[in-house]
C-alpha cells in the first residue's frame, strides 16, 4: 500500500482516526473506506431549494435546509437561585411553512450565526411545543454565501461549491455533515484501483469509470452527473451479485451427484395410478423437468413457484418417490410444526400400504415415512432417527429438527424445502450437507410468487419453474373489506355469514394478529417462524397507521384500549372467548397458535380436518400450506396488521374445495383518501392501510400482490434471507424498477464467468465481488 493513498478495502481508522472510525462503525456498521463510500446520500439539496417543512413528522430525526426569518431572545420564568435566563427562538421557513429552532444555551454563539435571511442546514428530532413544530438544539450548518459562520462550520463554505448538497442517512449522534466531512477526507486520497467492470460492458452501456462514479455520487456537479454515477454503481451491484451467483451455479453443476432416474413399476408409478385426480398440464410439465433433472449426474437446484393451491405438494411427493425407487432417501423440510404434521398425514394417507414398510399389510416395495419435529417424544424420535440412519425411512418429514446433527441419513438423495421464504440459504445448505457426497438434488417450493428479477437475485442460484394454473374445479375466492369502525353492521353480517356456512356443513377460520395474554410467555408465534422478517410477515410496529383511540367494534369483541390510547391488536384467546359467548355461540370453536403444545396443535388440526371443529380461531400458523378443503370462510381481524402477500397466503386456505371461498378482511383503518399517498406514490409505505386491503380484495393474482408488497419494502429487506453479509450489498439497485439492468447484467456476468469460472483473468472483478458482498462472498466461496 502506498503511503498517502487510500484504498477501498482498508479500515476507516487509518484515514479518519479511531474516534470517528469507531463512531461510524458503531452507528452505521461502516468499517472500511468502501463501506463509507457506499453510505450513499439519501438525497441532495439543490441550492435555493428549501425543504418542505410541512412534510416533517413528529419524532423523526431530520436534516432540513431552511432560511432564517426571525431571531428572538425570550426570557424564561425566573427560578430561585438561577439568575436571569432566556431561550433563543429562531423561526426558519421554506417560504411556506415555518419551523422553530429553540436553544437554551450558547445563545450568543447562535445569535452570531443565525441571522435573518441566511440559509442553513439544521438537524434534530422534530417535537411539538404548544402545537408548533420545533427542533430543540438542532445541529446547525450555515451554507456558503451566508454571513459570518466562523464559529460553526469554517470549512463547509468551501466544500459545497457545487449546486448539489448531499444529505446522508444520519442519526442524532452523527450528523449528515460530519459524514460528508469523513467522505471528503477519504475521497481526497482515494485510489479506487482497477475498474472491476469489464471494459466491453462499460463501453456498450456508456458507463462512468468506477473512480469517477464514486466521486460523482458524493459530489455531483448537477443532477445528470449524479444520475450517471448512480447508473454505474447500480451496474456494479447487479454485476457483482450475478457474477457471484453464476460462479455458484457453475460450481454446483460441476460437482457430481448420484443420478436418481425413474424406475418403472415402482412406488412412484403406483402412486400416480392411485391419484384421485388428473394432474394439471403444468404439474405434468414441471414433473417431467424434475424427473429429467433427477436422472442427471449433477445436482438439480430448482425453485418451484406456484399460486396458493396450485398443487405443488403432489409434485414434490412424486419427485421424492422417484428418488426412493432409485434407492435413495428424500427429506421434506417444512417451516412449521403444523405443516410438517399435515404433510406427514397427507403423505402417509396418499401412500397407504406403500408407506408401511415393515408393517403388516405393507405393499411389497413399500417405504417408511419418518416424522421429526421438536415435539416428537423421545422414544418415537429414537425410532425415527434409526429408520433415517438405516434407510428404512425413504421419506423423512420435519421442521428445523431435521437440521440437527444427530439426524443422519443412509443416502440422502433429494432435499425438498416447502415454503422457502421461511428459510435462509444457510438452512438449505445445512440440510444439503447431510448427504454423503454433499450433493443431493434440491427442490425449493414457494407459494409467495416473486417477480423474475427478484427470483434471479434472491434465488439466483436456482432454476425456476412456475405453476400458473389451478387444478380444475377450484372455486373462486371472493374477498371483501369489512370496515368495522364506520360500518359496524357489516361485521355483524360477517358473523352471520360464518354461521350460514357452518349450517351448510362448511367450516371457517378466524385469524387474529396476536395470541393473547398468558403470563410469562411471548405473545407471538416466533417459535414457529424462524425467518420473521422475510416475505409477508406482520408489518413492523413502526408501520402501523394511526388508529382511532377508542374502539367499540360491534359484534361484542372486547375492546382493549392500551394505556397510550392505542388499542392492542386483537388476540386469538380474547376473540375466541367473545365469539363463543356471543356471535358464534353454539358452534364448535377451536384455537390454534404457536404457543400451544405441539401435540395439542396436532390434535386441533386433526379435529378441524375431520370436521369436528366448525370455526378455528388462529394466528398465522395457518398461513402456509394448511389444507382443509371443507373450510370456506375466513374472517381476518385487524387485517391491516398483515402484509399484502400474507393476506393472499391466508385466504388461500379457503376455496380449496368445490364450494366457493369467502375472505372477509375486517379493519378499523380509515378509508383511503383520494390524492394522499397512493400505491404508486413516491415514498414506500405511503399507501394507506385501507388501500392495501382494497388491493388484496381486488385481485387474486399473487404475482401482482407480491410486486405491491415488494414496492413497499427496502431492497435489503427483500434480500433478507439471501444475505449473509453484515450489510446489504444492494444499496442502489431496485429489484423491480431495475429489471432490465439486472437481466442484462445477469447475461453479461454469466458469460464472463462461463468463459473464466475462477475469474483468473479478472482479478479486479474477483476482488470487487468479495468487497461488495462481504461475508456473503466467503459463504459463496465455501460451497
Ligand atoms: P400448494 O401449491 O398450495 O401447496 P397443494 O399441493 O397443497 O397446493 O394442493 C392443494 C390441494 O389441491 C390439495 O388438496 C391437493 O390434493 C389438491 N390437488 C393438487 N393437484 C390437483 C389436481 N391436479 N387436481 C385436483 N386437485 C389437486
Ligand atoms: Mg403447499
Amino acid at each position: 500500500m502506498l503511503p498517502g493513498v487510500t484504498t477501498l478495502r482498508e479500515p476507516l481508522q487509518r484515514s479518519l482516526g479511531p474516534k470517528t472510525a469507531n463512531k461510524l462503525e458503531e452507528i452505521f456498521g461502516l468499517r472500511t473506506v468502501g463501506d463509507l463510500l457506499r453510505h450513499y446520500p439519501r438525497r441532495y439539496y439543490t441550492r435555493g431549494e428549501l425543504t418542505d417543512l410541512s412534510s416533517l413528522r413528529e419524532g423523526d430525526h431530520v436534516t432540513v435546509l431552511a432560511r432564517v426569518v426571525t431571531v428572538a431572545e425570550i426570557p424564561l420564568p425566573p427560578m430561585p437561585g438561577k439568575g436571569r435566563r432566556s431561550r433563543l427562538e429562531v423561526v426558519v421557513t421554506d417560504d411556506r411553512a415555518k419551523l422553530i429552532l429553540t436553544f437554551f444555551s450558547g445563545l450568543q454563539r447562535y445569535r452570531h450565526v443565525l441571522k435573518p435571511h441566511v440559509v442553513g442546514m439544521f438537524a434534530g428530532t422534530v417535537s411539538s411545543f404548544r402545537g408548533r413544530r420545533q427542533l430543540v438544539h438542532p445541529e446547525c450548518e450555515m451554507l456558503p454565501g451566508a454571513p459570518p459562520n466562523a464559529d460553526l462550520a469554517p470549512e463547509l463554505a468551501a466544500e459545497f461549491a457545487t449546486e448539489m448538497i448531499p444529505v446522508y442517512p444520519a442519526s442524532a449522534k452523527c450528523s449528515s455533515w460530519s459524514i460528508a466531512r469523513s467522505v471528503k477526507i477519504v475521497l481526497e486520497s482515494l485510489d479506487a484501483g482497477t475498474d472491476p467492470l469489464p471494459a466491453e460492458v462499460r463501453e456498450r452501456e456508456g458507463l462512468y469509470d468506477r473512480a469517477v462514479a464514486i466521486r460523482a455520487i458524493h459530489r455531483p456537479l448537477d443532477p445528470a452527473d449524479r444520475d450517471q454515477a448512480k447508473k454505474r454503481l447500480k451496474w456494479d451491484e447487479a454485476f457483482m451479485l450475478q457474477a457471484a451467483l453464476a460462479q455458484r451455479r457453475l460450481a454446483a453443476a460441476a460437482l457430481p451427484a448420484m443420478p436418481r432416474p425413474h424406475i418403472a413399476d415402482g412406488i412412484a408409478d403406483e402412486f400416480d395410478a392411485r391419484l384421485p385426480f388428473t394432474l394439471t398440464k403444468g404439474q405434468v410439465e414441471v414433473g417431467e423437468t424434475i424427473a429429467g433433472e433427477l436422472s442427471c449426474a449433477y445436482p438439480m437446484h430448482r425453485l418451484l413457484q406456484g399460486e396458493v393451491g396450485s398443487g405443488k405438494t403432489v409434485i414434490a411427493i412424486r419427485a421424492m418417490l422417484q428418488v426412493v425407487d432409485a434407492g435413495g432417501q428424500a427429506a421434506l423440510l417444512a417451516p412449521t410444526e403444523v405443516l410438517a404434521q399435515q404433510h406427514y398425514r397427507s403423505i402417509t394417507d396418499m401412500l397407504g400400504p406403500l408407506a408401511r414398510r415393515g408393517q403388516l399389510g405393507a405393499a411389497e416395495h413399500a417405504t417408511g415415512v419418518a416424522l421429526l419435529t421438536g415435539s416428537v417424544g423421545a422414544a418415537a424420535r429414537r425410532a425415527a432417527l434409526a429408520d433415517v440412519l438405516t434407510g428404512d425411512a425413504g421419506i423423512v418429514i420435519g421442521t428445523h429438527a431435521l437440521l440437527e446433527e444427530q439426524v443422519q441419513f443412509a443416502d440422502l438423495g433429494l432435499v425438498v424445502i416447502d415454503e422457502q421464504h421461511r428459510f435462509g440459504v444457510e438452512q438449505r445448505d445445512a440440510l444439503r450437507a447431510k448427504a454423503a457426497d454433499n450433493r443431493p438434488h434440491v427442490l425449493v417450493m414457494t407459494a409467495t410468487p416473486i417477480p423474475r428479477t427478484v427470483a434471479m437475485t434472491v434465488y439466483g442460484d436456482l432454476e425456476t419453474s412456475t405453476l400458473t394454473e389451478l387444478p380444475a374445479g377450484r372455486s373462486a375466492i371472493a374477498t371483501h373489506v369489512v370496515p368495522a369502525a364506520d360500518k359496524p353492521r357489516y361485521l355483524e353480517r360477517a358473523w352471520e355469514r360464518v354461521r350460514e356456512e357452518v349450517s351448510r356443513g362448511q367450516q371457517a377460520y378466524v385469524v387474529c394478529p396476536r395470541i393473547g395474554d398468558v403470563p410469562g410467555t411471548p405473545d407471538s408465534d416466533d417459535a414457529d417462524y424462524p425467518g420473521e422478517d422475510d416475505f409477508g410477515t406482520v408489518l413492523a410496529r413502526g408501520d402501523d397507521p394511526p388508529r382511532p383511540p377508542r374502539w367499540d367494534m360491534a359484534g361484542g369483541i372486547p375492546r382493549g384500549v392500551a394505556a397510550g390510547g392505542r388499542r392492542q391488536p386483537l388476540a386469538v384467546l380474547d376473540v375466541a372467548a367473545t365469539l363463543d359467548a356471543g356471535q358464534l355461540a353454539g358452534l364448535r370453536l377451536g384455537i390454534l397458535h404457536g404457543r400451544l403444545h405441539p401435540e395439542e396443535k396436532d390434535r386441533v388440526m386433526r379435529e378441524f380436518s375431520a370436521g369436528q371443529i366448525d370455526v378455528l380461531v388462529a394466528t398465522t400458523v395457518i398461513e402456509v400450506g394448511v389444507d382443509v378443503p371443507n373450510a370456506t370462510v375466513m374472517v381476518v381481524m385487524d387485517a391491516e396488521r398483515f402484509g399484502v402477500s400474507q393476506l393472499h397466503q391466508l385466504r388461500g386456505r379457503v376455496g380449496r374445495g368445490t364450494a366457493p371461498g369467502l375472505c372477509l378482511l375486517v379493519t378499523e383503518a380509515p378509508p383511503a383518501m383520494p390524492g394522499r399517498g397512493g400505491l404508486g406514490g413516491a415514498s414506500p409505505g405511503a399507501s394507506s392501510a385501507r388501500e392495501r386491503l382494497d388491493a388484496v380484495a381486488a385481485t387474486l393474482d399473487g404475482f401482482k400482490l407480491s410486486r405491491l408488497d415488494l414496492e413497499q419494502r427496502r431492497e435489503g429487506d427483500v434480500l433478507g434471507a439471501a444475505q449473509a453479509g453484515r450489510q446489504s450489498s444492494l444499496k442502489l439497485l431496485q429489484l423491480l424498477k431495475d429489471e432490465d439492468l439486472i437481466r442484462q447484467a445477469r447475461q453479461d456476468a454469466t458469460a464472463v464467468v462461463s468463459a473464466d469460472p475462477k475469474l483468473a483473468a479478472h482479478p479486479a472483478l474477483r476482488e470487487a465481488i468479495d468487497e461488495l458482498l462481504g461475508v456473503q462472498a466467503e459463504y459463496l466461496d465455501k460451497t
